[in-house]
C-alpha cells in the first residue's frame, strides 16, 4: 500500500520561494545593478554567523553537550542559530537526538533508509504524524532560560537579526534590495541546504573509518561548507566529542573556535574521546570489512591479517591494563608505555590496511572466477 503524502504547505512554499528569490533574484539583480563588494561580504558574514550558530550552538552545545560555556555565549549562539531559520533549539535538538538514538528506525526523523530526498528535505516538507512530531528527550534544555526565551520569541529574534539587520546595512550603503538578496535569501538558502546535506549526503557518500555498520560517512568536501560537520561517521560513533574532524588538520572551524575560546576560559570541559577508543574503532572497522572472508585462511594475506590483528589486540589490552577507566593521569613510565603501544598499533594498523586490500582483491578475483 502506498503511503499518503501529506504536504506541509506553508513550509513547502517558504522552502521553494526562498531559494528561488535567493538564486534567480540575486542573478537578475547582479545583471542589472552589478555587485557592491559589501554584498558577498554580507553573504559570507551572515552565513558564518548563522552556520556556526547551528553547528557550535544547536548541535555541539545544546544537542550533545560536548562542551560547557557561560550564559553570554549561550545567548549569542542562540541568536546566531535563530538566524538560520531551522526552527527552535528545542525542536531541532529533539529531532537530532532522535536521529542519534534511533538511527534509521521509524523514530529517526531524517532516516536515510527512506531515501536521499527524504533525508535531505522531504522530512521537513511532509506533515509529520503527531506522535513523531512531539518534542521529546530535551527535558534538560527545557529548564534553560535561553531556551525558554527563544521558544517564546523565536520568530521575532529571527526577523530582527536575520532580516532587519542586513536590510539596515543595505540602507546604509544605499542598496537595500542587494543586501536582502545576498544577506538574507541567498544566505538562508546556503545555510539550509548545507545542513540538509549533512543528513543526506553524509549518509550516502564518503568513508566509514570508525563504524562500518553505520550509514553515516565522513566527507571532507561536505565539511568545507558545513563548518566541519562532514565528518559524520566519526560523529555518529562518538557523538559527545566536541570535534567532528578529529585529526588536527581536518577542516572543522567549529572545533577550532571551541578550542580557541577555551584558551580564554570562555568554553570549558571539552569532551574528547580517548585515543584508545578512536584507534580501536578504526581497527575493528577494518576487521568487520573482511571478517566474512576470513574463515578460509588458505591465502597468505588472510594469515598475515589474522596475525597482525591478534598482535594489535595484545597492544590494546596492554594499554587498557594501565588504566581500565582511562581517567587516571599517567605516570612518566606509563606515558612512555602508552606511547610505545600507540606506535605499535599504528604500524600494525598500516599492515592491516594493506592486507585488507589484498584480501578484498583476492575475493573479487575469486567471485569473478566463480
Ligand atoms: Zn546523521
Ligand atoms: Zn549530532
Amino acid at each position: 500500500m502506498t503511503r499518503k503524502y501529506d504536504m506541509n504547505w506553508p513550509v513547502a512554499i517558504f522552502l521553494t520561494i526562498c531559494p528561488f528569490i535567493g538564486i534567480i533574484g540575486t542573478c537578475v539583480y547582479v545583471y542589472f545593478y552589478g555587485i557592491s563588494f559589501i554584498e558577498p561580504l554580507l553573504l559570507i558574514l551572515f552565513w558564518f554567523i548563522s552556520g556556526m550558530g547551528i553547528t557550535m550552538g544547536y548541535h555541539r552545545l545544546f544537542s550533545h553537550k560536548s562542551f560547557k560555556t557561560n550564559t553570554i555565549i549561550e545567548w549569542i549562539l542562540m541568536i546566531c542559530g535563530s538566524l538560520a531559520l531551522q526552527n527552535t533549539i528545542l525542536k531541532w535538538c529533539s529531532d537530532h537526538r532522535k536521529h542519534h538514538n534511533f538511527p534509521e528506525m521509524e523514530k529517526d526523523p531524517y532516516s536515510i533508509k527512506k531515501g536521499f530526498w527524504h533525508a535531505h528535505i522531504g522530512w521537513i516538507l511532509e506533515k509529520t504524524p503527531e506522535d513523531n512530531n512531539r518534542i521529546v528527550g530535551v527535558k534538560d534544555l527545557e529548564k534553560k532560560s535561553v531556551v525558554i526565551f527563544q521558544n517564546k520569541y523565536y520568530f521575532h529574534i529571527a526577523v530582527l537579526f536575520g532580516f532587519l539587520i542586513p536590510l539596515l546595512i543595505g540602507f546604509y550603503y544605499e542598496r537595500p534590495l542587494g543586501a536582502l538578496l545576498w544577506g538574507v535569501f541567498l544566505r538562508i538558502t546556503l545555510v539550509h541546504h548545507a545542513t540538509f546535506f549533512v543528513n543526506s549526503l553524509c549518509h550516502f557518500v564518503g568513508t566509514r573509518t570508525y563504524d562500518v555498520y553505520s550509514t553515516a560517512r565522513d566527507s571532507w568536501i561536505v565539511s568545507l561548507f558545513t563548518f566541519g560537520e562532514g565528518y559524520h561517521n566519526y560523529h555518529h560513533k562518538f557523538p559527545t566529542d566536541f570535534r567532528n574532524g578529529v585529526r588536527w588538520f581536518a577542516f572543522d572551524p567549529s572545533k577550532w573556535l571551541i578550542s580557541i575560546l577555551s584558551l580564554f576560559k570562555l568554553t570549558k570541559d571539552l569532551k574528547r574521546t580517548n585515543e584508545y577508543f578512536i584507534l580501536k574503532s578504526k581497527c575493528d572497522s577494518i576487521y568487520n570489512v573482511v571478517k566474512s572472508s576470513l574463515d578460509d585462511t588458505s591465502s597468505s594475506s588472510k594469515k598475515k591479517f589474522k596475525k597482525s590483528f591478534d598482535l594489535i589486540n595484545k597492544s590494546f589490552t596492554k594499554w587498557k591494563d594501565i588504566d581500565p577507566t582511562f581517567r587516571k593521569k599517567y605516570s612518566k613510565q606509563e606515558q612512555k608505555n602508552v606511547k610505545r603501544y600507540k606506535k605499535e598499533i599504528n604500524i600494525l594498523f598500516n599492515d592491516l590496511k594493506r592486507f585488507k586490500s589484498s584480501i578484498l582483491t583476492e575475493h573479487k578475483i575469486q567471485s569473478k572466477t566463480i
